[in-house]
């Protein structure tokens, strides 16, 4: 006789009893084998994820707004993650923390959902970062450069220009083929929709997935969105596509997660966090990376943290620097000296990026910093002094020179070769004779006047991304023709 297997699909169901509601926290009791981030259906129609448990009791988080849900009310587990819907078309749209439509362009349908705590790429996926994400802020892109899979801390106190460097990276991605992912979480509502705008104006919408978390919503949703915009990221991931991940902020996100805990009555920690809140970050940080190009693209992050007076000391800060690849930090004081971006390069540092830069590139900015931070030095100690030397007078000149250029209005990114033309000419001592306008001057027309009488020379730069003996001898003398038909005397 022949023996058939059957198979038999048995769904396993936990019911279990609410015990406490405390505005978004809900503890229950009787759900024996629950797991993180799993999902809670509850007997008035709400739903729940778990983000804690121990033997007597399990701890979730109220997902939607309504609160219908009672003590003594029944909650259902079925085994099932807590999941968001990944499809292309979120590309363009603006999302919730649980990637719902919020932007009144109708639902978003798919077919396929992430899990919103998924697991990191294993190491053995992962492989070296060897291409690097320029972020058209030439501040950046010479001295702090990002890698593509790269973590990058952006710090500073309020109001010192964090989010336009993350606004201006997003920009200059447009036809770098990156999809960008813009997590607003714990921000003023006005604050996000001029962020919204200033993307939309310059048209980079387009290949922005924006995941609006801001201080009037849930704080369930907040906890969230960070999760959620890494699940939508992983789809793209998974496809072969590099993306850019921007949370601004994460000094919120931890707020809001010491708001939970102590509801939670948990004993709070070092100032006042609860003692998980690294775990609760460096979960999120280890989801960026370069996967190997058989498998998937790369998430880059560029994670945002406010400090107080410029204290970069304290708890969430420094647990952030310490699971980040670099950081930017960005000046009260430079900000208000009219330095913007407003990066304090002898803080900042990136230590991935700068090795992946183009060999012209690297060529052409790896003096920068120590020049740029022996000029400050000099301006300090020659600020009382009537005379100095020639040698001195003339690198505090070149000094004064480097820094306007580096002074770049906010939501103007530039190109790549632009940054190797203008760094080449301050290299090559061409710009110090002149004043702020006429540098300004040649910042602003230099590429147009290579691109329009010498498209080969630009091709040979773009092509060998290297500055040739022969690349440098051209450069040299269309300096000299650029500055002769400004009728501009040397
Ligand atoms: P918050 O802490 O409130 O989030 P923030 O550090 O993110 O602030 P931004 O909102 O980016 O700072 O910038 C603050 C103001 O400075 C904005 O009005 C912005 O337009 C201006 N700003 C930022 N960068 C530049 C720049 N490079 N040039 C000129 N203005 C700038
Ligand atoms: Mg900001």
């Amino acid at each position: 006789m022949k023996e058939t297997k059957k198979h038999i699909d048995i769904e396993i169901t936990e019911v279990g009893i609410i015990t406490d509601i405390k505005r978004d926290v809900i503890t229950i009791k009787g759900i024996p084998s629950c797991v993180y981030g799993e999902m809670l259906e509850f007997e008035s129609g709400d739903k729940g994820v778990v983000i804690e448990f121990d033997e007597e009791k399990v701890v979730a988080l109220l997902l939607g707004t309504g609160i219908e849900s009672k003590v003594g009310d029944k909650a259902v587990s079925r085994g099932e993650l807590l999941k968001v819907p990944v499809t292309e078309k979120l590309v363009g749209r603006i999302v919730n923390g649980v990637a719902e439509a919020v932007d009144g362009k109708g639902p978003i349908r798919s077919t396929q959902y992430n899990p919103v705590f998924r697991d990191a790429v294993p190491i053995m996926d992962r492989v070296p970062i060897t291409e690097s994400l320029k972020t058209g802020i030439k501040i950046i892109d010479t001295m702090v450069a990002i890698g593509k899979g790269q973590r990058e801390l952006i710090v500073g106190d309020r109001q010192t220009g964090k989010t336009t460097i993350a606004i201006d990276s997003i920009m200059n991605q447009k036809d770098e083929n990156v999809i960008c992912i813009y997590c607003w979480i714990g921000g003023s509502y006005t604050s996000m929709v001029k962020m919204i705008e200033a993307l939309d104006n310059k048209g980079s919408l387009s290949h922005t997935i924006v995941v609006a978390a801001p201080a009037s919503v849930s704080s369930t949703e907040q906890y969230l969105a960070p999760y959620t915009a890494c699940a939508i990221g992983e789809y793209f991931v998974d496809r072969k596509k590099d993306v850019l991940v921007v949370f601004d902020n994460l000094t919120k996100h931890a707020w809001i997660y010491r708001q939970i805990s102590l509801l939670l009555n948990r004993s709070p920690g070092r100032e006042a966090y609860p003692g998980d809140i690294f775990y609760v970050h460096s979960q999120l940080m280890e989801r960026a990376c370069r996967m190997d190009p058989k498998k998937g693209g790369s998430m880059t992050f560029l994670p945002i943290a406010d400090t107080l007076q410029g204290d970069i000391t304290g708890y969430i800060q420094t647990n952030l620097v310490s699971m980040t690849d670099g950081q930017i930090y960005t000046s009260a004081t430079l900000f208000n000296e009219g330095f913007r971006p407003a990066v304090d390069i002898g803080l900042s540092v990136s230590r991935i990026g700068s090795k992946v830069q183009s060999p012209a590139l690297k060529e052409v900015s790896v003096k920068l910093r120590l020049e740029y931070a022996q000029f400050k030095e000099l301006q300090k100690l020659t600020k009382m002094r009537a005379k100095i030397s020639t040698e001195i007078a003339k690198k505090i000149s070149r000094g004064q020179t480097l820094s306007e250029i580096l002074v770049q209005p906010a939501n103007s990114p530039v190109s790549e070769i632009e940054e190797i033309l203008v760094f080449y000419a301050f290299d090559v001592g061409i710009l110090e004779p002149f004043g702020k306008k006429e540098v300004f001057n040649f910042e602003k027309n230099i590429f147009k006047f290579v691109e329009k009488n010498y498209p080969e020379l630009l091709g040979d730069i773009k092509f060998t991304k290297e500055l040739t003996p022969q690349i440098k001898k051209d450069l040299n003398k269309v300096f000299v023709k650029f500055f002769e038909e400004q009728k501009i005397e040397m």
